[in-house]
């Protein structure tokens, strides 16, 4: 990636999901983003993805926020919240329509899972006119290799990165890639700092971009935190939401997690003091090489 400068436009964004309050991990994709962004002296946009009210916590999204100022990370410009952005999400899928890179879909999870698991795009010259079918993105371009401004080369899988996978489901709902793109498209997004576990799905995003003739984002993804090897930690797996009350202790774990361990002088420092410190020391080459950080078993409660 090309040095930045103070003229170069970075407009980065922390995108969580309000199905449960925010935990370490998700902490780390937040103050990740907040710190390159604020290092490259860019934007930091926060965005709710409450795109699934079926998963969704009532009280989440303004816990989330809560949370985000406990901890001194303060976003730029108005929350937005994708709830309330169904129509751009339309208008993506009637481009997409137009350039017939669309279809109905009315299969089964279950049949698909007898399939392998992936979609092979089994419905491409069905011409289902089933009322409940999912619209699929027919992926016949898809970018299978990607750079990382942190792991660098990506080969992706190619099971998952050539999958037509779904823009509409059965439900009305829009799913997960096309708002996301469709959002980081029309807020001017330039890098999308997050989690590794989003690594692999990149590449479907970027078929997206492809498809709609947007210019792609630069991908900086961090180390995943995992409880024990593969356990990732998260609202499924009952990670402890985060304790507002100790937010100073909270970030210094974070970037000591991420290589940045904060100085002894700022030992019982407050939040913005600890993130002004981390902006001015971040470094995407100390970032953990590896995909995964462990938190130490006695942080595990
Ligand atoms: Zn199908």
């Amino acid at each position: 990636m090309p040095a930045l400068n103070n003229t170069t436009l970075y407009r980065g964004r922390f995108a969580p999901s309000p199905s449960g309050a925010l935990h370490l991990g998700s902490l780390v994709a937040a103050v990740g983003s907040y710190v390159d962004a604020k290092a490259n002296n860019g934007t930091w946009l926060l965005r709710i993805e409450d795109l699934d009210p079926p998963r969704e916590v009532a009280g989440a999204a303004d816990s989330i926020l809560r949370c985000l100022e406990a901890h001194g990370l303060h976003w730029d410009e108005e929350v937005s919240y994708q709830s309330q952005h169904h129509q751009y999400y339309q208008q993506s899928l009637q481009r997409l329509r137009e350039l017939q890179l669309t279809y109905a879909c009315d299969c089964s999870r279950k049949l698909i899972q007898q399939q392998g698991g992936h979609y092979r795009g089994y419905c491409r010259h069905r011409q289902v006119t089933a009322k409940q079918s999912s619209i699929r993105f027919f992926n016949h371009q898809p970018v299978v290799e990607f750079d990382d401004e942190h792991y660098g080369h990506i080969q992706a899988d190619r099971a998952f990165a050539e999958e037509d996978f779904i823009l509409r489901r059965k439900d009305g709902f829009y799913a997960y890639h096309l708002a996301m793109v469709t959002d980081d498209i029309r807020q001017g997004v330039t890098h999308v700092v997050r989690g590794a576990d989003l690594l692999q799905p990149s590449a479907c995003q970027l078929s997206l971009y492809r498809a709609l003739a947007a210019s792609p984002p630069y991908y900086l993804h961090l180390p995943v935190v995992v409880s024990q090897p593969g356990r990732k930690l998260s609202k499924q797996n009952h990670a402890p939401a985060l304790n507002n009350d100790c937010a100073s202790v909270n970030l210094t774990r974070v970037l000591t997690l991420l290589n940045h361990a904060v100085p002894a002088e700022l030992n019982g420092a407050d939040c913005a003091s600890i993130l002004h410190w981390a902006v001015g020391n971040w470094s995407r080459a100390k970032l953990p090489a590896s995909y995964e950080v462990l938190i130490p078993k006695a942080e595990n409660s």
